[in-house]
This record gives structure tokens, C-alpha cells and sequence, in this order.
């Protein structure tokens, strides 16, 4: 038996992988809002998991984060307390054992490519598009990582073809950097943009779901800022399609569960590849929300 966990932006999950990749048990709470009480959530996640199944041969973590190369602390996290700590070292001290940290991008990538919905498939590039907005490549079943531990992270390049005009005011971004391509296609600030376009408050429109709920209900204001939404994916996607040219490239996250996405999504990206078609497939992730546990389980 395995473990995977999935500390997540708003949950953690634990999954519990045999050797043939079967799911014997998954578990999910609220991702707590402090360090300390995230460490201590693990702890207890792993202790009542092993109590019910036995001792893993195995424990892996992802994290909407990066290991640094130089350092070992987390970076690039845009769950913000993760920043800088020592997770590793940290998570030793209490479990008094070793476990695998990877980005959760990165395990979500890999989970889809080896078994997942890029299965078969000699290069793939997988986008989780969540509360944050990170991205993974993988090149013949092998993750491909570099020395500053960011490969496949497009979340924080630039809107491709912004302007005022087409994309609204100027987005600030936690990394502080303006107009970050996680501003425009996270579900956190889609939602956002949206409010501030039709001037409602948070408590009206939550989340990107209460605006995919106006866009199924016909609301003008609703199905205009999706078209915009896909158009904004599309050159986002268009910029790295132009330099790793995948086969596949696998959505996942809970923008990803937008069926419509799959519509109109080849067509309008077709329009910025520099190519006369596009030949590279857009489908969602084959195991949805559990490819981050799986991912880190396969560690
Ligand atoms: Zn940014």
C-alpha cells in the first residue's frame, strides 16, 4: 500500500493506493489556514488512515507549491503559509519517518500520463485550473524538471494579447506581478473579474460556480465573460502548445469539470497556434480531483 496526499488550496485528501493503482480508501477534510495546523492535520490524516489499513510502504505529498533546489523550502505556493517552510524536514520531525514532497501540478501530470486520460500518448501537458493555476509536462512517461523546479508553470506568465479593451482592468497578483495568467483563468479569479464586471458582491457570486449557473440560465452578462474566459485559455494554452508541442493536453482542477470547454476550446486556440491546424487533443483529467493523491501515491 501507498499514500498519496493532496494539500489543496481549500481541502486535503488522502488516498490509499494498491500496487495495481486501485484506490482502497480516500479522505478528505478542509486544508486548515495556518502551518502548524496543517502539519498536525497530516499527522492525524495519516495516523487514522494506517490505523484502518496498516503501515504504507510509502507516504508522497503534493503541494500547490515547489521544492526549492537551492534551499529545500517550499516555493511559488499560493497557499501562502506554505512559503518558505522546510515541509520535508518539518513533516520527519513529527512522523519521524521520510516522505516525498512533489508540486501538485507536477503529480497530477503524472498520474494522467501514466495511467490517466494522456495514456499512450508520447507528450502531454496538464493544467490543474483550481483556486490556482499551475501546469505539469511530461515527455515519455517522465516528468520533466529543471534547475529552478518551475517546468510547465504558465499560471504566472503574462495574459498572451492583453488589453483594457478585450480583458478589463489590470489584475494584481499574489505573486506581485499584474495581469498573471492564474488572474484570469483560476476559478477564484474568474469569479472575481466577473463581480467587478457586474458590480455583485461575494456573497452573491461566491465562485466560478455561481457564474456558470447565470451562463446556464441564459444571462447575457454570464455567457460573455465565459466566451471571454475561453478565449483567455486559448492564448494562454496557444503560448505553450507553440513550444512543447504536446500530443495532449489534460485539464484538471474545478474549471475542468465545464463541458463547454471542450467545445470551443480547439477552435478558438487555433486561431494563436502557428500552425494551420491543431492537432493536439484537449480533454479533461481521467481521474478528475484524485490524480494529485494518485500522483504523489506513485512517488
Ligand atoms: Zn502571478
Amino acid at each position: 500500500m501507498r499514500i498519496g496526499i493532496d494539500i489543496g488550496g481549500t481541502k486535503t485528501e488522502i488516498a490509499v493506493l494498491s500496487e495495481d493503482g486501485e484506490v482502497r480508501l480516500r479522505k478528505r477534510r478542509p486544508s486548515p489556514k495556518n502551518y502548524q495546523d496543517c502539519l498536525i492535520n497530516l499527522q492525524s490524516m495519516i495516523n487514522e488512515t494506517e490505523a484502518e489499513v496498516g503501515p504504507a510502504v510509502s507516504i508522497g505529498i503534493c503541494l500547490p507549491g515547489a521544492v526549492s533546489p537551492d534551499t529545500g523550502l517550499i516555493k511559488n505556493a499560493n497557499t501562502l503559509y506554505l512559503n518558505d517552510r522546510n515541509v520535508t524536514a518539518d513533516l520527519k520531525t513529527l512522523l519521524g519517518r521520510e516522505i516525498k514532497l512533489v508540486n501538485d501540478a507536477d503529480a497530477f501530470a503524472l498520474s494522467e500520463a501514466t495511467d490517466g486520460a494522456a495514456a499512450g500518448t508520447r507528450s502531454c501537458f496538464a493544467v490543474i485550473i483550481g483556486t490556482g493555476c499551475g501546469g505539469g509536462l511530461v515527455y515519455q512517461k517522465q516528468l520533466i524538471t529543471g534547475p529552478n523546479a518551475i517546468a510547465g508553470e504558465w499560471g504566472h506568465n503574462p495574459l498572451p494579447y492583453y488589453s483594457v479593451e478585450k480583458d478589463g482592468p489590470i489584475q494584481d497578483c499574489y505573486c506581485g506581478r499584474q495581469n498573471c495568467i492564474e488572474t484570469f483563468l483560476s476559478g477564484t479569479g474568474m469569479a472575481k473579474r466577473y463581480r467587478e464586471k457586474v458590480n455583485l458582491d461575494a456573497k452573491t457570486i461566491p465562485d466560478a460556480h455561481a457564474v456558470m449557473a447565470r451562463f446556464a440560465a441564459g444571462e447575457l452578462s454570464a455567457i460573455e465573460h465565459f466566451q471571454h474566459y475561453v478565449n483567455a485559455m486559448a492564448r494562454a494554452l496557444a503560448s505553450v502548445i507553440n513550444i512543447f508541442d504536446p500530443e495532449v493536453v489534460v485539464l484538471g482542477g474545478g474549471m475542468s469539470n465545464i463541458s463547454e470547454l471542450y467545445e470551443h476550446l480547439p477552435e478558438e486556440i487555433s486561431h494563436y497556434v502557428f500552425s494551420d491546424h491543431l492537432n493536439t487533443k484537449i480533454v479533461p483529467a481521467q481521474y478528475g480531483d484524485s490524480s494529485g493523491v494518485r500522483g504523489a501515491a506513485w512517488l
